[in-house]
């Protein structure tokens, strides 16, 4: 099913399709190691991956490039205060970004650029631009972008430019949104500060000519689609576009699409407001990375998603309601035969699904589509009305639903066993929400045994016993169900 996903330069949905008529050649923009990524980040990384997802479950495959921006103003000063070369200080952002959409289960893309390993062809980019005359060198030897080489600055964001003042230069990395100017590609060194030979001097790029570089590398001068979060729309991807399209005379992406941020109890995310959380916080807290993960991508990217604990624990629920079902599907012993309404709801929440998505990755409709399903379902099964070959259809629906949302097949014990061994190690296990510290100390084998001794102790009508070891895997964040087939034991 084609995608027709909103397109921020023609302001309206279009198809997306590879130009090239075998891969789709996205490029997104990659985080800024300078710290450990927050939720507002994953959110923008995730519904990328909720598109990529899709492509690929609709039959199309990706060629997905996405850069790390291991240099820039945040970085270098962070690193400088820190005491350590700038290697040095991403090195563990690296490694904790990587581990995080791990968690999260975001897939890697197919090429990761960083920005250090292609310091050449930014400056091949900015010597081609200084020789169309877009580009110029000032007393200090930094370079800058001639914004009036490109007329069509402010295409993307549709930003009135008539005031725009001619040569007026910005040279920080990210600028207020009314100060259309010149800007740097290209910065010489200050004292002290990380900098690189090459022909057009000493120095390092600026944060806007890493993209177009990187992307025209691997992608071609000319590629489908160009990602990222809305704060990236002006001034970034506007440079991006003015930079690349001056130095190739063609367009540069086809089809933008951006992700509208993340809120806090609908207030932006800041340190200072206290509102502000990474993911590792919230893992810390006993949250499962498969409710994040869901959380974040229940809201269709084009809404602002307002993020609460209630929301978390709505995903957790959610999952909850997923897995026992398909328990219940594969662990059920049910009928020969059909039933004609299943088959029917069945192939109808499939095609709603996709079609859900299809719509502008409409995540809340493809979600809608599926748990409607499974409440049917588990109404037929209740009235045995339900049978083998109704299990086979079922069972296919939910296996593309987890292919693009993942968060039916269970995998969190190890992203928060990863998240408790980092704030062990980290000196942060006061962070730690006490009962996730008590639930680790207990094995499956150890929660097994307790729950069989449970049953014993039942059995033989000892309920005090049994009353205490309920008691104590509660304490320790271990549920149990009593049903007719036994009891079943889930970790809170
Ligand atoms: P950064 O590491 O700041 O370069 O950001 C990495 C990605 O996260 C970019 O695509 C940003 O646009 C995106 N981003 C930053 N803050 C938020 C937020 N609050 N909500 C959604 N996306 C965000
Ligand atoms: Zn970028």
């Amino acid at each position: 099913m084609t995608l027709r996903l909103y397109n921020t330069l023609t302001g309206q949905l279009d198809a997306l399709e590879p130009a090239d008529g075998t891969a789709l050649r996205m490029y997104a923009c990659g985080p800024t190691v300078y710290d450990y990524g927050h939720i507002g980040n994953f959110r923008t990384f995730l519904e990328i991956d909720v598109l990529r997802r899709f492509l690929r479950l609709s039959g199309v495959p990706v060629r997905h490039v996405m850069n790390i921006t291991d240099v820039d103003d945040k970085i270098i000063r962070n690193a400088s205060a820190a005491g350590v070369p700038i290697g040095e200080y991403t090195k563990q952002f690296v490694d904790a970004f990587f581990e995080d959409l791990d968690a999260l289960r975001v897939e890697t893309p197919e090429t990761i650029a960083r920005a250090t390993e292609h310091i050449p062809q930014m400056a091949a980019l900015i010597e081609k631009l200084a020789q169309a005359g877009a580009a110029y060198k000032t007393e200090d030897g930094s370079w800058y972008f001639r914004l009036k080489a490109f007329p069509a600055y402010g295409k993307l964001s549709k930003k009135d430019l008539s005031g725009m003042e001619d040569g007026a230069r910005v040279d920080v990395d990210e600028y207020e949104k009314d100060s259309a100017r010149d800007f740097a590609l290209w910065k010489a060194p200050k004292a002290g500060e990380t900098a690189w030979d090459s022909p057009i001097g000493s120095g390092r790029p600026g944060w806007h000519i890493e993209c177009s570089a990187m992307a025209m590398e691997y992608l071609g001068q000319s590629f489908d689609l160009h990602c990222g979060g809305e704060d990236l729309m002006f001034p970034h991807h506007e440079n991006e576009i003015a930079q690349s399209e001056t130095a190739t005379g063609v367009q540069f992406a086809r089809h933008w699409m951006h992700v509208r941020f993340l809120l806090v109890d609908g207030r932006k995310m800041s340190k200072s407001e206290g509102n502000f959380y990474t993911l590792r916080d919230l893992l810390l807290k006993g949250f499962k990375a498969s409710a994040i993960r869901l959380a974040l991508i229940a809201v269709p990217y084009r809404h602002p998603l307002n993020f609460t604990f209630d929301s978390l624990t709505d995903a957790t629920k959610a999952i909850d309601r997923l897995r026992t079902f398909k328990t219940r599907l594969t662990a059920g012993d049910f009928d020969a035969g059909e039933s004609p309404a299943m088959q029917e709801a069945a192939k109808k929440a499939h095609a709603d699904f996709l079609a859900g998505l299809a719509n502008d990755l409409n995540t809340a409709d493809a979600m809608a589509a599926i748990f409607e399903l499974v409440r049917a379902a588990n109404t037929a099964i209740d009235q045995r009305q339900f049978f083998t070959r109704d299990r086979d259809a079922i069972l296919p629906v939910l296996r593309d639903f987890d292919a693009v949302f993942d968060v039916v097949d269970d995998r969190d014990a190890e992203a928060t066993r990863r998240a408790l061994d980092w704030a062990t190690a980290s000196g942060r296990i006061g962070d730690v929400a006490p009962e996730l510290i008590a639930a680790q100390s207990l094995t499956d084998d150890r929660i097994e045994a307790l729950v069989a001794e449970r049953t014993a102790a039942k059995k033989a009508r000892n309920f005090a016993r049994s009353d205490a070891i309920r008691t104590e895997l509660a304490e320790k964040g271990v549920i149990l169900e009593d049903s007719r087939d036994g009891v079943r034991w889930k970790r809170k």
